[in-house]
C-alpha cells in the first residue's frame, strides 16, 4: 500500500529537497542580481545571503514534499480499503483500529469509504 504512494526514504527525501532548496536559491540570486535589486540586501556578505534563501527554500520545498506525501498515503489507504472502513481516520491520521463505531473518535470524519475510494460523508 505505501509502495503504491510512491514515498521515497527518508536519506533520498532530505537529499533531493536540499539539493531543489540550493537550485531555487541559486535561481533566485541570479534573478536578484539580474534585475539589480543586489542594493536592497546590503548588510550580510553574498554567501551568507545564499546560505539564509537555501535553508529558507529547502524547508519551504520541504514542507510542500511532505504535504504531497500525506496525501498520497491517505490516498492509498482509501483505494486500498475502498468499500469498507478505513482503520486510519483520512482527516486526522488517528489510529481507530480499536473504536467501534463508524467516526473518527477524534475529529469527528466519516471512516467509511466508498467503492470508488473517496471517504463518505
Ligand atoms: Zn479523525
Amino acid at each position: 500500500m505505501l509502495r503504491d504512494a510512491r514515498c521515497p526514504g527518508p536519506i533520498r527525501l532530505w537529499v533531493l529537497n536540499v539539493a531543489q532548496g540550493v537550485v531555487l536559491a541559486g535561481v533566485l540570486m541570479i534573478l536578484v542580481h539580474t534585475f539589480g535589486l543586489q542594493d536592497m540586501l546590503a548588510g550580510p556578505p553574498g554567501v551568507a545571503v545564499f546560505v539564509i534563501a537555501a535553508t529558507g527554500c529547502t524547508i519551504s520545498i520541504h514542507l510542500v514534499t511532505i504535504g504531497r506525501i500525506q496525501r498520497q498515503i491517505r490516498q492509498a489507504i482509501a483505494e486500498a480499503t475502498a468499500g469498507h472502513r478505513t482503520p486510519i481516520c483520512l482527516s486526522c491520521g488517528f489510529d481507530c483500529a480499536a473504536s467501534e463505531g463508524d467516526y473518527c473518535p477524534e475529529c469527528g470524519a466519516s471512516l467509511l469509504i466508498s467503492t470508488s475510494g473517496r471517504p463518505l460523508p
